[in-house]
């Protein structure tokens, strides 16, 4: 870390953004059992220590090093590979191998721990890592909800062939994930689904077609869309396939990487377009419920989109905190300025909303995995609504974090541009905004998740020992919202579908921080809830000053 009493830019490089953040420890307290906390703290002290340390220059240097496609071999052997950079690879051996990050929610033992690891802990390891690198999540999120589609929907002899490869730790041998869905006429809507199967005189197998977006294209399985011969047109006639990239003999599997795409964001992965010309590949599941089976992985990589549009928070924050604390100028601190405070409090916000709905939802996808039926219609809602807003809550806390860095925040030197850039992807992959506020309603509609909804956190405002007032707002609001996302999912009910999302999400999350201040003791996370409903949710004057309304803070 700089010296800043001596130097004037302050430089929060070197700080463990584990044992700096004291918020996360309250919440970990409150969420996790203390046995499994104590087990965990040392590794999430290291990994706290390296995100804010070496994993930030890896990132850094992978960020202005991006992968490259080699078609050939020096000798002109036709194999294709791509080249990454020596930071990122290492960065990969971190994640993959010494956390365990994709592989912790399918092994009997990871990180010391006996016994299958709850989700929690998978997510606040990736809230950690992705504060210094998002890209590789991408990799690492796509490994883990494949492994969980094939566990799911896989014959049992595809399950115990490939799954060894896919849940070891041992860095030489592990194998990674990918999915390859996206075709050029086919994003949103997959119905739309060209690539053909078809089966060769051996009862293989074989796809042909164009996949336009392919993230980690090299990756050792990837789960891919499909339509068989003579199958009906639409969504009914789309199948599921594992695709190996290499074949039993050794040799490639009979697609090619046509091209990288030149990224805004994530540049220390690579995504590319892929051409499958007769590649052997395995049905997974059955026929026709490609779609289904794919919602499976899709939904898993979208609630890691969610946390990782926390973690970026978190980043942006923390470093905005930071600075705003050892920068002087006026001959004061920028912490002591009231604008300042405003403006660090506007970022506070939305990060720390994200936070509680990132434990929210992983405790719901604990109960729903672990056969609480009542659990699974409150997943299936949670996991759209945290992606839609904290991925798009993620572009701006980004961009307004840069500011309080002033000039240095727009110099790549930092990690700024790089968190803004990023940021920026969560809201189109796996589903754009639109396309995720509208699984919000088909999750009302198709799964009836708003009673699931209303009555877990209905139960955790009943718990929170807040002030009556607050808690009526708190119940009143989250009673609209409801009555909002019902009117969406009517016919012709489209249009309010991200207002409706928004709402749920701004409730649910001031109820959950409500309901953590007051059983963790902290005033500072129920005031956050107050700010999340008078700031997101309640309509405001802006020609009056903003008030906390009477009878709000009286706890009786
Ligand atoms: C860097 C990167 C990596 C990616 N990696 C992968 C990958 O590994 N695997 C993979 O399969 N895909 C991947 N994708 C593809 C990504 O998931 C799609 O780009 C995304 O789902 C949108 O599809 P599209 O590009 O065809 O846009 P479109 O579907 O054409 O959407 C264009 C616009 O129309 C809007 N729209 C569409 N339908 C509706 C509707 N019903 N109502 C209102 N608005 C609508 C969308 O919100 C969007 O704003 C990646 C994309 C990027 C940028």
């Amino acid at each position: 870390m700089a010296d800043t009493a001596a130097h004037p830019v302050p430089d929060r490089h070197g700080q463990n953004l584990f044992s700096t953040d004291t918020e996360l420890q309250r919440l970990l307290a409150l969420y996790l059992p203390p046995d499994l906390l104590a087990h965990m703290q040392p590794h999430f002290e290291r990994l706290g220590g390296l995100a804010g340390g070496l994993l930030d220059e890896l990132a850094g240097t992978a960020d202005r090093n991006p992968p490259t496609l080699a078609h050939r071999t020096r000798t002109g052997l036709d194999r294709q590979e791509i080249v990454k950079h020596p930071a990122y690879v290492q960065m990969e051996r971190l994640a993959l191998s010494e956390f365990g990050l994709a592989a912790i929610s399918h092994r009997d033992e990871t990180l010391g721990w006996k016994g299958k690891m709850p989700p929690l802990v998978k997510y606040v390891l990736t809230f950690l890592f992705v504060q210094a690198e998002f890209g590789l999540c991408c990799p690492v999120s796509m490994t883990d909800s494949l492994t969980r589609t094939l566990k799911k929907f896989g014959s049992p002899e595809l399950v115990a062939r490939f799954l060894p490869r896919l849940t070891t730790l041992d860095f030489d041998t592990l194998a990674q994930g990918a999915m390859f869905m996206t075709e050029q006429a086919a994003g949103s809507d997959i119905a739309a689904t060209q690539t053909r199967a078809t089966q060769d005189a051996a009862g293989q197998w074989r796809l042909t077609g164009d996949k336009w977006f392919c993230s980690n294209p090299d990756a050792d399985f990837a789960m891919v869309l499909a339509r068989p011969e003579g199958a009906p047109a639409g969504m009914k006639g789309v199948s599921l396939f594992l695709l190996p990239r290499t074949l039993e003999d050794g040799s490639a599997n009979h697609y090619r990487i046509i091209r990288l795409k030149d990224k805004l964001g994530t540049r220390s992965m690579a995504s590319g377009e892929i051409r499958l010309e007769g590649a052997v590949a395995y049905l997974v599941g059955e026929p026709g419920r490609g779609f289904v089976q794919m919602a499976d992985m899709v939904n898993n990589s979208r609630l890691s989109n969610g946390v990782r549009a926390a973690g970026l928070m978190r980043r942006a924050v923390a470093e905005a905190e930071f600075i705003a604390s050892e920068r002087r100028a006026f001959g004061k601190r920028l912490a002591d300025m009231p604008l300042m405070q405003r403006q660090l409090q506007k970022l506070r916000l939305p990060a720390e909303q994200a936070r509680s709905m990132v434990f929210q939802t992983a405790l719901a996808l604990a109960r729903s995995d672990g056969g609480d039926a009542a659990a699974y219609p409150l997943l299936r809602i949670l996991t759209p609504l945290i992606k839609f807003r904290a991925c798009r809550d993620a572009r701006k806390v980004t961009g307004d974090a840069m500011e309080v860095r002033g000039g240095c925040g727009y110099i790549e030197e930092w990690a700024d541009p790089r968190l803004v850039r990023d940021a920026h992807l969560g809201s189109i992959w796996e589903g754009t905004s639109n396309i995720v506020a509208l699984d919000v309603i088909r999750a009302v509609t198709r799964e009836n998740s708003l009673p699931a909804l209303e009555a877990h956190f209905g139960a955790l405002l009943a718990e929170a020992e807040i002030a009556p007032a607050f808690a009526a707002a708190l119940r009143d609001a989250l009673g609209r919202a409801s009555a909002l996302a019902r009117q969406a999912a009517q016919e012709g009910g489209d249009l309010l579908a991200r207002q409706a999302a928004s709402a749920l999400y701004h409730c649910c999350s001031a109820i959950a921080m409500a309901w953590e201040g007051a059983r963790t003791g902290s005033a500072q996370r129920v005031q956050w809830a107050q700010g999340v409903l008078l700031h997101r949710v309640l309509p405001r004057d802006p020609l009056s000053a903003d008030a906390v309304p009477a009878g709000w803070n009286t706890a009786s």
